[in-house]
Protein backbone atom coordinates (compact mmCIF):
# COMPACT_ATOMS: atom_id res chain seq x y z
CA UNK A 1 0.00 0.00 0.00
CA UNK A 2 1.28 3.34 -0.89
CA UNK A 3 0.65 5.84 2.00
CA UNK A 4 2.38 8.65 1.02
CA UNK A 5 -1.13 10.66 -0.42
CA UNK A 6 -1.76 10.96 3.16
CA UNK A 7 1.63 11.99 4.40
CA UNK A 8 0.96 15.89 3.63
CA UNK A 9 -1.36 15.79 6.40
CA UNK A 10 0.70 14.66 9.47
CA UNK A 11 4.13 15.98 8.45
CA UNK A 12 5.36 18.42 11.42
CA UNK A 13 8.56 19.55 10.96
CA UNK A 14 9.04 21.30 13.78
CA UNK A 15 8.83 17.98 16.00
CA UNK A 16 12.58 16.67 16.00
CA UNK A 17 14.63 14.18 18.00
CA UNK A 18 18.07 13.94 17.82
CA UNK A 19 21.01 14.29 20.43
CA UNK A 20 24.97 16.53 19.67
CA UNK A 21 27.85 14.77 18.79
CA UNK A 22 30.36 13.85 21.45
CA UNK A 23 32.80 16.52 22.50
CA UNK A 24 35.66 17.72 20.12
CA UNK A 25 38.38 15.70 21.60
CA UNK A 26 36.40 12.56 22.30
CA UNK A 27 35.84 13.04 18.23
CA UNK A 28 39.46 13.91 17.54
CA UNK A 29 40.69 11.18 19.81
CA UNK A 30 37.88 8.76 17.79
CA UNK A 31 38.83 9.71 14.41
CA UNK A 32 43.07 9.14 15.49
CA UNK A 33 42.08 5.82 16.59
CA UNK A 34 39.95 5.35 13.22
CA UNK A 35 42.81 6.32 11.09
CA UNK A 36 45.54 4.25 12.80
CA UNK A 37 43.35 0.97 13.11
CA UNK A 38 42.98 0.97 8.66
CA UNK A 39 45.47 3.05 7.48
CA UNK A 40 47.64 -0.28 6.52
CA UNK A 41 44.75 -1.65 5.05
CA UNK A 42 45.25 -3.06 1.40
CA UNK A 43 42.47 -4.63 0.48
CA UNK A 44 40.38 -3.94 -2.86
CA UNK A 45 40.36 -2.63 -5.85
CA UNK A 46 40.71 0.72 -8.03
CA UNK A 47 37.87 1.76 -10.33
CA UNK A 48 38.81 1.12 -13.81
CA UNK A 49 36.30 1.34 -15.74
CA UNK A 50 36.40 5.45 -15.47
CA UNK A 51 39.88 5.25 -17.31
CA UNK A 52 41.09 8.58 -15.53
CA UNK A 53 40.22 6.92 -12.08
CA UNK A 54 42.91 4.24 -12.41
CA UNK A 55 45.36 6.18 -11.92
CA UNK A 56 44.89 7.48 -8.15
CA UNK A 57 46.72 6.76 -5.28
CA UNK A 58 45.58 4.04 -3.72
CA UNK A 59 47.50 4.67 -0.53
CA UNK A 60 45.41 8.01 0.18
CA UNK A 61 42.82 7.98 3.58
CA UNK A 62 41.80 10.96 4.63
CA UNK A 63 38.93 11.69 7.15
CA UNK A 64 36.67 14.66 8.31
CA UNK A 65 34.31 15.08 10.43
CA UNK A 66 31.95 18.32 10.44
CA UNK A 67 29.52 18.92 13.54
CA UNK A 68 26.29 20.91 12.89
CA UNK A 69 27.95 23.87 14.95
CA UNK A 70 30.64 24.00 12.60
CA UNK A 71 33.42 22.57 14.34
CA UNK A 72 35.43 21.03 11.68
CA UNK A 73 38.06 18.07 12.64
CA UNK A 74 40.06 16.06 9.75
CA UNK A 75 42.94 13.68 9.55
CA UNK A 76 45.10 11.86 7.33
CA UNK A 77 44.43 13.20 3.33
CA UNK A 78 42.16 15.36 4.11
CA UNK A 79 43.16 18.22 1.73
CA UNK A 80 43.42 15.03 -0.67
CA UNK A 81 41.00 16.35 -4.08
CA UNK A 82 39.07 13.62 -5.98
CA UNK A 83 35.69 13.66 -7.84
CA UNK A 84 32.95 13.35 -6.11
CA UNK A 85 30.70 10.59 -8.41
CA UNK A 86 27.77 8.84 -6.87
CA UNK A 87 28.28 10.71 -3.60
CA UNK A 88 26.59 14.41 -5.64
CA UNK A 89 23.27 12.26 -5.96
CA UNK A 90 21.78 12.54 -2.51
CA UNK A 91 22.24 16.26 -2.77
CA UNK A 92 21.05 16.90 -6.41
CA UNK A 93 18.09 15.00 -5.30
CA UNK A 94 17.72 17.48 -2.35
CA UNK A 95 18.37 20.39 -5.12
CA UNK A 96 15.87 19.05 -7.47
CA UNK A 97 13.17 18.30 -4.57
CA UNK A 98 13.45 21.43 -3.75
CA UNK A 99 12.81 23.12 -6.95
CA UNK A 100 10.26 20.52 -8.36
CA UNK A 101 8.86 19.06 -4.93
CA UNK A 102 9.39 16.30 -3.27
CA UNK A 103 6.28 14.66 -4.40
CA UNK A 104 6.62 15.18 -8.33
CA UNK A 105 10.43 13.99 -7.49
CA UNK A 106 8.95 10.52 -6.22
CA UNK A 107 6.35 10.11 -9.00
CA UNK A 108 9.12 10.39 -11.59
CA UNK A 109 12.35 8.52 -10.14
CA UNK A 110 11.27 7.08 -7.53
CA UNK A 111 12.20 6.09 -4.14
CA UNK A 112 13.19 2.32 -3.49
CA UNK A 113 15.90 0.15 -3.45
CA UNK A 114 16.68 -2.02 -6.65
CA UNK A 115 18.95 -4.15 -4.84
CA UNK A 116 21.17 -4.25 -7.92
CA UNK A 117 24.50 -2.76 -9.25
CA UNK A 118 24.24 1.47 -9.53
CA UNK A 119 24.53 0.87 -13.08
CA UNK A 120 22.49 -2.48 -13.65
CA UNK A 121 20.05 -2.09 -16.75
CA UNK A 122 18.33 -5.16 -15.52
CA UNK A 123 16.69 -3.03 -12.89
CA UNK A 124 15.15 -0.83 -15.17
CA UNK A 125 13.42 -3.85 -17.62
CA UNK A 126 12.12 -5.66 -14.21
CA UNK A 127 10.68 -2.70 -12.70
CA UNK A 128 7.55 -1.17 -14.23
CA UNK A 129 8.70 1.88 -12.74
CA UNK A 130 11.51 2.01 -14.75
CA UNK A 131 13.31 4.58 -12.60
CA UNK A 132 13.70 2.69 -8.91
CA UNK A 133 15.40 5.50 -6.95
CA UNK A 134 17.57 8.41 -7.29
CA UNK A 135 20.69 7.15 -5.94
CA UNK A 136 21.69 4.70 -8.56
CA UNK A 137 22.62 5.69 -12.33
CA UNK A 138 19.11 5.30 -13.79
CA UNK A 139 17.21 7.15 -11.45
CA UNK A 140 20.34 9.57 -10.89
CA UNK A 141 20.15 10.76 -14.64
CA UNK A 142 16.65 11.43 -14.50
CA UNK A 143 16.87 13.37 -11.57
CA UNK A 144 19.79 15.58 -13.44
CA UNK A 145 17.22 15.89 -16.30
CA UNK A 146 14.59 17.62 -14.22
CA UNK A 147 16.70 20.25 -13.09
CA UNK A 148 15.39 23.32 -13.82
CA UNK A 149 16.60 25.07 -16.80
CA UNK A 150 16.10 25.32 -20.72
CA UNK A 151 19.21 24.26 -21.90
CA UNK A 152 21.84 21.81 -20.66
CA UNK A 153 24.34 24.74 -20.14
CA UNK A 154 21.25 25.86 -17.62
CA UNK A 155 20.73 22.71 -15.48
CA UNK A 156 24.31 22.59 -15.48
CA UNK A 157 24.59 25.59 -13.82
CA UNK A 158 21.91 25.51 -11.69
CA UNK A 159 23.35 22.14 -10.28
CA UNK A 160 27.09 23.37 -10.05
CA UNK A 161 25.63 26.43 -8.24
CA UNK A 162 23.58 24.18 -5.75
CA UNK A 163 26.47 21.52 -4.91
CA UNK A 164 28.88 24.76 -4.33
CA UNK A 165 26.31 26.10 -1.47
CA UNK A 166 26.17 22.54 -0.43
CA UNK A 167 29.90 22.87 0.29
CA UNK A 168 30.63 26.52 1.19
CA UNK A 169 32.55 27.15 -1.95
CA UNK A 170 32.22 26.90 -5.54
CA UNK A 171 33.57 23.38 -6.81
CA UNK A 172 35.56 22.63 -9.70
CA UNK A 173 35.75 20.62 -12.50
CA UNK A 174 37.87 18.09 -13.05
CA UNK A 175 38.46 18.82 -16.97
CA UNK A 176 40.53 15.26 -17.06
CA UNK A 177 38.19 12.60 -15.15
CA UNK A 178 35.23 14.31 -17.04
CA UNK A 179 36.91 13.85 -20.45
CA UNK A 180 37.92 10.24 -19.38
CA UNK A 181 34.44 9.35 -17.97
CA UNK A 182 33.20 11.33 -21.38
CA UNK A 183 34.88 8.63 -23.60
CA UNK A 184 33.81 5.80 -21.68
CA UNK A 185 30.21 6.53 -20.87
CA UNK A 186 28.24 3.89 -23.25
CA UNK A 187 26.43 2.50 -20.54
CA UNK A 188 25.29 5.54 -18.96
CA UNK A 189 24.03 6.74 -22.60
CA UNK A 190 22.84 3.19 -22.75
CA UNK A 191 20.73 3.82 -19.31
CA UNK A 192 19.68 7.46 -20.69
CA UNK A 193 18.05 6.36 -24.13
CA UNK A 194 16.36 3.30 -22.56
CA UNK A 195 14.82 5.51 -20.17
CA UNK A 196 13.76 7.62 -22.92
CA UNK A 197 12.12 4.80 -24.47
CA UNK A 198 9.75 4.35 -21.43
CA UNK A 199 9.48 8.61 -20.82
CA UNK A 200 11.31 8.23 -17.43
CA UNK A 201 13.95 10.70 -18.69
CA UNK A 202 13.08 14.78 -18.62
CA UNK A 203 15.25 16.26 -21.06
CA UNK A 204 17.48 15.09 -23.91
CA UNK A 205 18.61 11.79 -23.38
CA UNK A 206 22.78 12.66 -24.25
CA UNK A 207 22.40 15.82 -22.99
CA UNK A 208 21.07 15.29 -19.50
CA UNK A 209 23.78 12.51 -19.40
CA UNK A 210 26.25 15.29 -19.91
CA UNK A 211 25.03 17.26 -17.28
CA UNK A 212 25.09 14.45 -15.03
CA UNK A 213 28.61 12.86 -16.28
CA UNK A 214 30.00 16.42 -15.01
CA UNK A 215 28.29 16.70 -11.71
CA UNK A 216 29.91 13.54 -11.13
CA UNK A 217 33.42 14.90 -12.10
CA UNK A 218 33.81 17.95 -9.84
CA UNK A 219 36.56 17.96 -6.93
CA UNK A 220 36.03 17.64 -3.52
CA UNK A 221 37.68 17.31 -0.06
CA UNK A 222 36.79 15.13 2.40
CA UNK A 223 36.18 18.06 3.89
CA UNK A 224 33.96 19.36 1.56
CA UNK A 225 31.82 15.73 2.01
CA UNK A 226 31.56 16.39 5.32
CA UNK A 227 30.62 20.00 5.10
CA UNK A 228 27.77 18.74 2.95
CA UNK A 229 26.82 16.02 4.76
CA UNK A 230 26.54 18.63 7.84
CA UNK A 231 24.38 20.04 5.73
CA UNK A 232 21.74 17.70 4.94
CA UNK A 233 21.64 16.85 8.49
CA UNK A 234 21.32 20.43 9.86
CA UNK A 235 17.80 20.73 8.15
CA UNK A 236 19.44 22.36 5.48
CA UNK A 237 21.82 25.27 7.17
CA UNK A 238 25.43 25.02 5.58
CA UNK A 239 26.77 24.96 9.40
CA UNK A 240 30.12 26.99 7.89
CA UNK A 241 28.10 29.68 5.46
CA UNK A 242 25.04 29.76 7.80
CA UNK A 243 23.00 29.46 4.23
CA UNK A 244 20.12 27.71 3.84
CA UNK A 245 20.33 25.55 1.07
CA UNK A 246 17.63 23.48 1.19
CA UNK A 247 14.56 23.45 3.61
CA UNK A 248 14.21 21.02 6.49
CA UNK A 249 11.51 18.72 5.16
CA UNK A 250 13.90 18.42 1.97
CA UNK A 251 16.63 16.51 4.07
CA UNK A 252 14.74 14.48 5.86
CA UNK A 253 13.07 13.09 2.28
CA UNK A 254 16.51 12.45 1.12
CA UNK A 255 18.21 11.16 4.28
CA UNK A 256 15.22 8.43 3.92
CA UNK A 257 15.82 8.05 0.41
CA UNK A 258 19.59 7.67 1.17
CA UNK A 259 19.04 5.08 3.80
CA UNK A 260 16.81 2.79 1.36
CA UNK A 261 19.46 2.68 -1.51
CA UNK A 262 22.78 4.86 -0.78
CA UNK A 263 25.49 1.72 -0.59
CA UNK A 264 23.04 0.03 -4.10
CA UNK A 265 23.16 -3.85 -3.30
CA UNK A 266 24.99 -3.51 0.17
CA UNK A 267 22.30 -0.57 1.61
CA UNK A 268 21.38 -3.09 4.04
CA UNK A 269 24.70 -4.39 5.53
CA UNK A 270 25.67 -0.89 5.37
CA UNK A 271 22.59 0.25 7.50
CA UNK A 272 23.17 -3.04 9.99
CA UNK A 273 27.19 -2.11 10.38
CA UNK A 274 26.85 2.03 10.85
CA UNK A 275 22.58 2.83 11.11
CA UNK A 276 23.05 5.75 9.51
CA UNK A 277 22.27 7.28 5.90
CA UNK A 278 25.22 7.32 3.46
CA UNK A 279 26.54 7.61 0.15
CA UNK A 280 29.30 6.06 -1.80
CA UNK A 281 31.36 7.20 -5.42
CA UNK A 282 33.60 4.87 -7.33
CA UNK A 283 36.44 7.23 -6.84
CA UNK A 284 36.42 6.34 -3.12
CA UNK A 285 34.47 9.16 -1.19
CA UNK A 286 31.73 8.56 1.04
CA UNK A 287 29.67 10.96 3.06
CA UNK A 288 27.84 10.09 6.07
CA UNK A 289 25.17 12.36 7.72
CA UNK A 290 24.13 11.72 11.71
CA UNK A 291 20.41 13.82 11.26
CA UNK A 292 20.93 16.91 13.96
CA UNK A 293 24.76 16.14 15.11
CA UNK A 294 26.76 16.72 11.50
CA UNK A 295 28.60 14.82 8.30
CA UNK A 296 30.88 12.79 7.88
CA UNK A 297 33.44 12.74 4.71
CA UNK A 298 35.98 9.22 4.52
CA UNK A 299 37.96 8.29 1.42
CA UNK A 300 40.18 5.86 0.12
CA UNK A 301 40.18 4.64 -3.27
CA UNK A 302 40.16 0.81 -2.91
CA UNK A 303 36.62 -0.35 -3.14
CA UNK A 304 34.85 -3.48 -2.72
CA UNK A 305 32.85 -5.70 -5.24
CA UNK A 306 29.82 -2.88 -5.06
CA UNK A 307 32.48 -0.32 -5.45
CA UNK A 308 32.00 1.04 -1.96
CA UNK A 309 35.62 2.19 -0.73
CA UNK A 310 36.62 -0.83 1.87
CA UNK A 311 38.48 1.83 4.26
CA UNK A 312 36.19 4.62 4.33
CA UNK A 313 33.41 1.77 5.57
CA UNK A 314 35.57 0.34 7.84
CA UNK A 315 36.23 3.44 9.82
CA UNK A 316 32.73 4.92 9.57
CA UNK A 317 31.74 1.83 10.92
CA UNK A 318 34.20 2.43 13.84
CA UNK A 319 33.40 6.07 14.11
CA UNK A 320 29.40 5.42 14.39
CA UNK A 321 30.07 2.73 17.34
CA UNK A 322 32.49 5.49 18.89
CA UNK A 323 30.26 8.61 18.75
CA UNK A 324 27.08 6.58 19.36
CA UNK A 325 25.52 8.06 16.13
CA UNK A 326 23.61 4.12 15.43
CA UNK A 327 20.04 5.87 14.65
CA UNK A 328 18.67 2.35 15.70
CA UNK A 329 20.28 1.98 19.05
CA UNK A 330 18.08 2.23 22.20
CA UNK A 331 18.47 1.89 25.83
CA UNK A 332 15.80 1.14 28.37
CA UNK A 333 14.10 4.46 29.68
CA UNK A 334 15.45 4.79 33.73
CA UNK A 335 13.11 3.08 35.69
CA UNK A 336 11.46 1.00 32.98
CA UNK A 337 12.61 -2.02 34.76
CA UNK A 338 11.14 -1.24 37.51
CA UNK A 339 7.89 -0.57 35.77
CA UNK A 340 8.24 -3.86 34.24
CA UNK A 341 8.98 -5.74 37.77
CA UNK A 342 5.39 -4.54 39.32
N1 LIG B 1 30.25 8.62 -12.72
C1 LIG B 1 30.04 7.28 -12.28
C2 LIG B 1 29.10 6.54 -13.21
O1 LIG B 1 28.13 7.07 -13.59
C3 LIG B 1 29.47 7.32 -10.90
C4 LIG B 1 29.15 5.94 -10.35
C5 LIG B 1 29.47 5.78 -8.90
O2 LIG B 1 30.14 6.61 -8.27
N2 LIG B 1 29.06 4.68 -8.35
O3 LIG B 1 29.33 5.42 -13.59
Amino acid sequence: MRTHSHVEEIADSSRVSTGALPSAELVRAAMKQAYERYRSIQEGELATYIPALAAANAGSFGLCIVSVDGAVSAIGDSSCRFTIQSVAKPFVLALVCQACGCEETREKVGVNGTGMGFDSILAIELNPQRTMNPMVNAGAIATTSLAPGESAADKWRFIHDGLSRFAGRTLELNEDVYRSETTANQRNLGIAYLLESYQRVYFDAAQATDVYTKQCSLDVTVEDLAVMGATLGDGGVNPLTGEQVVDPAICKRVLAVLATAGMYERSGDWLCDIGLPGKSGVSGGIVTIAPGKGGMGAFSPLLDEAGNSIRAQLATRFLSEQLGLNLFASKAAQGSAHVRAS
